[in-house]
Formats: C-alpha cells, structure tokens, sequence
C-alpha cells in the first residue's frame, strides 16, 4: 500500500506532465472505484488547466481553473503511468489499453496520465478548491508531518494523557496525517521507543525527539523516490514504487543495527497490524 512518500514521488512524476497544461481529452471507464465517480466527471475535466498539483497526506490534489479540484486516491493498488514524450525526454509511446485502466487523462503537450487499479480501492473526486478542506476525506486529518504545523509542542500536547499504545496514536490520522504502518515502526526504531508504550507514559523529551526522527524518515524515503523518478523513464512509465532498505520494516530475524545492540529483531502483531521492533533497544 503505497504510503506518503510513495504518493509525495507520484505528485512529483506527474507534476512535469501536468502542471499548466490543459487536459484535452478524459476517458473514464467505469462508473466508479471505491465510491463513484462525480456526475459527469469526463465533461467536468475536459478542457480544465492543471494550475497546481499538490498534496495532502496520502491523497494528490490537482487544482484545475474553473475552481475544482480534482482528488486522486491510490487506495491499495492503484497505479499512475505517464506515456507520451512531453518533455522530450521519455521514451514512452502509449501502451495498448490495459484491463483495469479505469481513467486515462490526455494532456495538451502530448502526456497521457493513465490511473490503473486491479483492486478498485482507489478513488478520484471533484471538490471546490476553496473548500477542500471540508471533503470528508481531508476534513478530519491531523497536520503534515512535514509541515511547520507539526513540531516539538504540538505532538506533546497531542500524545499527553494518552492512554493508547504510542505506535496505534501515531498512526492516528487525526494526531499526524499520512503516517502509516511502514514508517512509523521505523521512526520509532530509530527513536528508540517500544512500539507499545503507552503514548501518553512517554517522557516529553522522548516525545519531542521523535519529530525530527519522523520527518527524517520520511524525508530519506522521498529522497529514494526522487532517485527513482530519474529511473522511470527508461522503464514503464510508472510512478512511485521504489526500493527503500528499511531499518526494521521485514527485517524480522535478522540482526539490530543499532550499533552495540545484540539483539535481532521482533515482529509481533499489534491492532492486527505486523510491528517491527528490537526488544533491546527500544524501550
Ligand atoms: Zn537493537
């Protein structure tokens, strides 16, 4: 499932091919992915300029001038492949229709921006820009864990009195947005905090230094998508996938690598969620 950086790294393949172009031509597939698809939602983009593509959390915001903005999920396993030479530079011609290619988005310079997902948990949606903030889907999330609205005092303040386990807390979607499972088992390795540990029993130095661990983690895996996108091009078109060498994430077995540490890492299940941790360092 992709998680932040991985979405971060698809804005940014995309952002090339789409960011003040027109899109002259919409095709969509089907009636719906996860939710259906707004009333006359092919109509509705054709002919609308990309003025900015951004994004919040996990989702991919695509302001188009007329005042909507269009909301790309990719849920579990939906998939984002530009084709088409618009920069010059790509080798890729347009590939035949795929199965599940459920939108195709044809760009005035040339890019086709085809969104493919085998599994239909994914979702696109229409929203008024100026009101973005109050979709359902973005309406309750937490700060951006790279955003200025999210240091030191905010996750003290958020984690005080917490009586839930620190792992559970951080992935709370209202306390930090766009945190999921992978990296936040390693920002707390990295911590060296037990996944377990109840939040709010936790020191608010110890607290306080996980903000900076959680923006570094974050920052390296984008870092690695970045080296990816300088990649795609010579291969499939699509975004967002990259290998990344975790810490602790699936490495269940297999030695710490805190130095000094001796202990090998734990995988133990925890809201139904797989969690990595070292029971030596992380306390
Ligand atoms: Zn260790």
């Amino acid at each position: 499932m992709p998680e932040l950086p991985e979405v971060e790294t698809v804005r940014r393949g995309l952002a090339p091919s789409m960011e003040g172009q027109v899109i002259t031509h919409a095709q969509v597939n089907r009636p719906d992915l996860r939710w259906p698809f707004p009333p006359d939602f092919a109509a509705r983009l054709t002919g609308r300029r990309v003025e900015r593509l951004r994004r919040r959390s996990k989702y991919i915001l695509a302001d188009l001038d007329g005042g909507d903005s269009l909301l790309i999920h990719l849920g579990m396993s939906g998939r984002m492949t530009v084709s088409g030479d618009p920069l010059g530079q790509f080798v890729h011609t347009h590939p035949a229709r795929e199965k599940h290619d459920h939108v195709i988005l044809d760009m005035a310079n040339g890019a086709r921006i085809t969104f493919n997902d085998a599994r239909r948990f994914g979702a696109m949606d229409l929203l008024p820009t100026d009101r973005a903030d109050a979709h359902p889907l973005l309406a309750r999330l937490g700060p951006e864990p790279l955003g200025n609205a999210f240091n030191e005092a905010y996750l003290v303040a958020a984690l005080r009195g917490r009586n839930t386990p620190v792992k559970s807390a951080l992935l709370d979607q209202r306390i930090i947005a766009g945190l999921g499972n992978i990296y936040v088992c390693e920002a707390l390795y990295r911590a060296h905090i037990a996944p377990t540990r109840r939040a709010g029993r936790i020191s608010a130095a110890r607290v306080a230094a996980l903000v900076p661990v959680i923006r570094t983690v974050l920052q390296e895996a984008i870092e690695a998508g970045g080296s990816s996108l300088r990649d795609f091009r010579r291969t499939s078109g699509e975004l967002g996938y990259f290998q990344h060498r975790f810490d602790v994430y699936d490495r269940a077995g297999q030695p710490c690598r805190t130095p000094g540490c001796t202990a090998t890492i734990r995988r133990t299940v925890q809201s139904g969620r797989s969690s990595f941790h070292c029971p030596q360092c992380q306390r």
